[in-house]
């Protein structure tokens, strides 16, 4: 998606060769055109696959995810990270190791949100090792629901969450796929284009 691709060319900035920082459209302040245009997107990789309800995690995921709810008109779920006083029966949970964080939690939906009917379509900002989506598939498959696939915004192909969920056979669609981050070069998977880019 070129106009994602643009975005973190011109704005992101690499934290180690690990973490890429996009603060300005995506993790802090959020760029409404960018994620309306994002929700666009991954509603055509996934239409006519019947989803039902889009499933994200706190709080990154939210602006992808219902932008992408809007443009499949089906609601949005999203797990919560910390206990509320207002999210307290019935809960579906499962434990996540955060790659940002280095610590586990638990992270919970509420049943009366997800069920047996549902066909989710999984959203996440980014894709590292692939825990945060493996505990979202987890909590779909202990609510009975199908899942149908996992949309990531940005994925980190040479971390090892890609191969891992594809492995386990889930489709996978991911907006940009960032090869490296070595240097503090953001380097794109495309090989046609020249999308190398030093951005600090
Ligand atoms: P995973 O569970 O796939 O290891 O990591 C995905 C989660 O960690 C995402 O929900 C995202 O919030 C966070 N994350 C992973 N890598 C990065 C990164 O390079 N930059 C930012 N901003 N968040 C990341």
């Amino acid at each position: 998606m070129e106009l994602l691709i643009e975005k973190i060319r011109k704005e992101g900035v690499v934290l180690s060769p690990a973490v890429l920082k996009v603060d300005s459209f995506l993790n802090h302040q959020i760029d409404p055109y960018l994620m309306h245009e994002i929700g666009k997107e991954f509603a055509e990789r996934f239409s006519g696959c019947g989803i039902t309800k889009i499933l994200t995690i706190e709080s990154s995921g939210i602006a992808p995810a219902v932008m992408a709810g809007l443009h499949l008109n089906v609601p949005v779920v999203f797990a919560r990270k910390r206990k509320s006083l207002t999210l307290i029966n019935d809960l579906i949970t499962a434990s996540v190791y955060s790659f940002t964080k280095e610590e586990s939690s638990e992270i919970s939906v509420s049943e009366k949100y997800l069920t047996d009917d549902d066909k989710v379509l999984i959203i996440d900002d980014f894709l590292a090792n692939g825990q945060a989506a493996l505990g979202l598939s987890e909590i779909t498959s202990k609510s009975h629901a199908t899942i149908a696939g996992i949309g990531i915004v940005i994925e980190k192909g040479f971390q090892g969450g890609g191969s891992l969920l594809r492995g386990q056979g889930f489709r996978v669609e991911s907006l940009a796929v960032i090869n490296s981050l070595e240097n503090g070069i953001v380097s794109f998977e495309k090989p046609s284009e020249k999308l190398e880019e030093l951005i600090r």
